[in-house]
């Protein structure tokens, strides 16, 4: 038996076993907290000064160093720049020196632990984990402070590296090519950690709490990203065991790579897109080389994050364009902003909402926000005619947004026309279907867009009152419950009854027990994450249609969702048995193998 198993998120897929190479640790344990007199709060703050001065030349020689393909490392860089820079950190800090007399390190450590208690506070996941890049920030720092000492140390061999945390430059500093997974104590589903892993194919495991205290340098560990858990000294048995796994699934890997690029068919010849959702432009090539066919979703608020001003109008043209250019003639659908109003504000700014996931988010942010929503529904329209771009609008609750957003296109349409600018005439305008109201009045929106795109990570949320970030209810988290199928499939029966086409784009789609439930509904199009797509592709192809509409009758009999999992698990479980352990599902896992 292993010594312990740790547990944590998995962020990227596979099997890694090696010996542990601890990057860093929580350096705020360590951190030196000391009252000074009076008299010396100058020279903490000439320290403070220095160790940002220190920091900001150190992130700047590395940021030479990023190689071009990794644009994205590179704008994460030069946010960690742009946070140093700020003068508000420093002020926050240097007023606890005045205010208290304590030293440096102290200070910007209190300074740090109140935007946490703002940020921290957020439902939004993906604001709460970039409090973790002005905790790197502030870590860089400090590390300058206490010792001098180089940020990293170099790694010997190949090795599975764990860390506090993982920031892009410190993978910078790192040759990436002698890592064979990432473990960090901290992150989330959405941190920059599971996307360089992805990138690089390795696996990696996010939230695993426990592996400061559990594991040492040079301890043997086996990090298993299928199930999400860390085997810390394995025995003899468990090695074999892995062994035998990691072969089996390279293997796997590579056999469904193979087939990725073949037609998304059933076995019977029905044919349903298999699209991708992205956020950056630097993903595109994962999208081809995984066989989709087309962008079903690109997230467009991720341009506004991790920086301090908006974007311009002719920087968005320029990144939308480029994406369509490339993916032509294969289509793109541009999701407009799915932002919160302070989301993109400074770091340090205030925020007054206490429930931003029901707050002034999405769609209704840019109806509030004129010019930001004019700019970028002006770049896309731009963009338009360099490939086959659609639009579409989330979080739409109802029809007077819809109109109103589709008021605001056609502001922007009016303008490039007078100004003599081309766009396409006529892109396709869509709508996502988030909350349960838009269920209920799928009818009526069917009338005004031309299709419809589910997004069923914030529909499970809003349907069944679970804040899909809360691990106290992630029990509840349950993509097959009756009112969620019944959902899905009422939103894509009125879809079908006004001839659009409905996708669904939330992490449903890449669920190998819930996408025979879609099909069974003929569901036009799936759009998941590119990483996923060979292998939904494969069991897609291997379904017949009639078995996912019988499948799909049964389930709409149940009425629990426990007894849905059960004839779910029965019946894809047993069906592909030696394919699914390779997936990781929204189910619980005990009621798939147990
Ligand atoms: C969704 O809600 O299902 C979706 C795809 O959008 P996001 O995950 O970006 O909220
Ligand atoms: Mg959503």
């Amino acid at each position: 038996m292993a010594r312990e198993v740790v547990s944590g998120i998995s962020v990227s897929t596979g099997i890694a076993i090696g010996k542990a190479y601890f990057l860093n640790r929580s350096i705020s344990s360590n951190l030196p907290r000391q009252t000074v007199p009076v008299h010396m709060n100058a020279g903490e703050k000439e320290r403070l000064q220095y160790g940002f001065e220190e920091a900001v030349s150190e992130l700047s020689a590395i940021r030479e160093k990023v190689p071009a393909e990794l644009k994205e490392h590179k704008l994460i860089i030069d946010s960690h720049l742009m946070m140093l820079k700020d003068p508000k950190l420093l002020k926050a800090s240097t007023k606890y020196i005045d205010d208290l007399c304590i030293n440096a390190e102290w200070a910007l450590d209190k300074a740090v632990n109140d935007l946490e208690k703002t940020f921290g506070a957020l439902e939004d996941k993906y604001i709460r984990e970039r409090m973790q890049d002005v905790c790197q920030v502030a870590q860089r720092v400090q590390a300058k402070l206490i010792g001098g000492e180089e940020h990293l140390r170099p790694i010997e061999g190949r090795a599975v590296l764990m860390a506090h945390d993982l920031s892009p430059a410190d993978t910078i500093e790192l040759e990436v090519n002698k890592l064979m997974a990432f473990v960090t104590t901290l992150g989330g589903k959405t941190s920059h950690t599971g996307i360089l892993a992805r990138t690089l194919n390795i696996p990696a495991l996010v939230g695993a709490e426990k592996i400061e205290s559990s594991v040492v340098d040079g301890d043997l560990v086996i990090v298993d990203g299928l199930a999400g858990k860390i085997l810390v000294d394995p025995d003899e048995e468990e090695l074999e065991h892995y062994y035998t796994l990691q072969t089996q699934f390279e293997d796997y890997q590579s056999t469904i790579i193979k087939s990725c690029q073949l037609p998304a068919e059933t076995e019977d010849g029905y044919r349903v897109q298999v699209l991708a959702n992205i956020e950056l432009v630097e993903e595109i090539s994962a999208v081809i080389d995984n066989g989709g066919e087309g962008v079903g979703l690109f997230r467009t608020e991720y341009a506004y994050l991790n920086r301090q001003e908006l974007p311009g109008e002719e920087e968005l043209v320029e990144k939308y364009s480029e994406l369509a250019e490339i993916m032509s003639p294969r289509k793109v659908v541009l999701r407009t902003l799915d932002l919160g109003a302070d989301k993109f504000m400074s770091y340090f700014g205030s925020l007054d909402e206490a429930n931003p996931a029901m707050g002034l988010r999405a769609i209704r942010f840019c109806l509030k926000h004129e010019d930001i929503f004019n700019t970028q529904l002006r770049a896309i329209l731009r963009a338009s005619v360099h490939g086959n771009i659609s639009i579409m609008f989330p979080m739409i609750c109802g029809l007077k947004e819809v109109h109103q957003a589709k008021a605001a296109l056609a502001k922007a349409q009016v303008e490039l026309t007078a100004e003599g600018i081309p766009f396409d005439e006529d892109m396709q305008v869509g709508v996502m279907i988030e909350l349960p109201a838009a269920v209920m009045i799928a009818e009526l929106l069917a009338q005004e867009v031309d299709f419809f795109s589910i997004g069923t990570n914030d529909l499970i949320q809003y349907s069944l009152g679970i804040d899909r970030t809360n691990p106290h209810v992630s029990y509840l988290y349950q993509p097959l419950h009756p009112a969620i199928v019944r959902s899905i499939k009422y939103v894509v029966d009125a879809g079908h009854r006004a001839g659009i086409g409905v996708s669904l784009c939330g992490e449903v789609a890449s669920d190998p027990y819930c996408v025979p439930i879609l099909m069974g509904m003929q569901i036009d199009s799936l759009s998941l994450t590119p990483q996923a797509i060979p292998g939904i592709k494969r069991i897609l192809r291997q379904l017949g249609m009639q078995e996912c509409k019988q499948l799909l009758k049964e389930v709409l009999q149940c009425r629990t969702v426990a007894k849905i999992n059960r004839l779910v698990t029965d019946n894809i479980y047993k069906k592909y048995p030696e394919e699914l352990i390779f997936f990781a599902s929204l189910l619980d896992n005990e009621e798939i193998t147990g």
